[in-house]
């Protein structure tokens, strides 16, 4: 069993923490206010809290699961605490602004996003088994080291995650298909409302569905945007073709071709999630 180090007790953070430690695993945790320290403690997600990453200094793996602006900077200040041998991985869901800088600064570094989240942040939406046969992308580079990235990869599978390994750009090509589109797109759903004040009377699970995840924390939205912009920008451009495909035909009354469509929307998503 090991000694695990979490920095930034938050959704990610905390899920992680109630995982590793019902796996038997020590956890030590660091964030920010000392009041997510003492509810980190309460609800049992690490073994002691601290404000001060002083307090990782015998782990043997530190996740750093704080907003993306602040992995860079975490890692920096954790080079004067941290033994060389310590393996740290990160959370963040983008890779590409984070894994080439991280191990030249760290060699011990392994890039990491569990592909699983709520529309809620902090410590109070920290879940059990949030992880539990969910993608969890691990992104080696060829400097990765092989032990450190066997390290992680049990500790996924301790999560019961379900491992994808791939390079941080293969990684932000997909996500900004499957994560960060989704976002902007369930994002403009909710801004496009005519009527919001009749819509809690009329909108079901349909709409509670389509609209979680542009309901979610507007930072992590923004830094998505930010740092994965480029792979963004292509997908709201098959986006919106797609779109305008579909509203062609319903503008034509072509009936025979929207409902191929559906038909075929409806084939892509029962082979993705059978
Ligand atoms: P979150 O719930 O807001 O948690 C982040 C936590 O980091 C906050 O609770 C904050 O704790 C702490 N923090 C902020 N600055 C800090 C600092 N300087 N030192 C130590 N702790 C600090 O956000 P999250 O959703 O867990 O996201 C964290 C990371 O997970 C991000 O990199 C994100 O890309 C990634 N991720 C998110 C999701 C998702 O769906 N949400 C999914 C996969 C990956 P305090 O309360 O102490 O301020």
């Amino acid at each position: 069993m090991a000694v695990i180090g979490l920095v930034g007790l938050g959704l990610i953070g905390g899920s992680l923490g109630l995982d590793f430690r019902s796996s038997g695993h020590r956890v030590l945790g660091v964030s920010q206010k000392q009041s997510t320290c003492e509810q980190a403690l309460l609800k049992g997600v690490v073994d002691k809290a601290s404000q001060d990453l002083a307090l990782l200094k015998d782990c043997e793996v530190v996740f750093i699961c704080t907003p993306i602006p602040l992995v860079l900077p975490t890692l920096k200040k954790l080079q004067a605490v941290l033994h060389p041998h310590t393996v740290i991985t990160d959370v963040a869901s983008v890779k590409g602004p984070i894994v080439e800088m991280a191990t030249a600064q760290w060699p011990q570094f392994v890039g990491g996003h569990p592909m699983a989240g709520t529309a809620h942040q902090g410590i109070e939406a920290a879940l059990v088994s949030l992880f539990h046969q969910r993608p969890y992308i691990l992104t080696p580079i060829a400097s990765t080291h092989a032990k450190a990235l066997d390290t992680i990869t049990h500790l996924v599978s301790d999560l019961g995650s379900r491992l994808v390994v791939c390079s941080p750009e293969v990684h932000d090509q997909m996500v900004a298909q499957v994560s960060h589109l989704p976002v902007m797109v369930s994002a403009a759903l909710l801004l496009s409302v005519v009527d919001p004040a009749n819509v809690q009377q009329f909108a079901g699970s349909g709409f509670q569905d389509t609209t979680r995840v542009g309901g979610g924390n507007p930072d992590l939205g923004l830094a998505m945007a930010q740092n994965n912009r480029t792979a963004l920008l292509e997908s709201l451009k098959q986006f919106r073709a797609a779109l305008d495909h579909l509203e062609e035909q319903i503008h034509e009354q072509d009936w025979n071709s929207l409902h191929a469509q559906l038909e075929a929307s409806r084939h892509i998503r029962t082979g993705f999630f059978p």
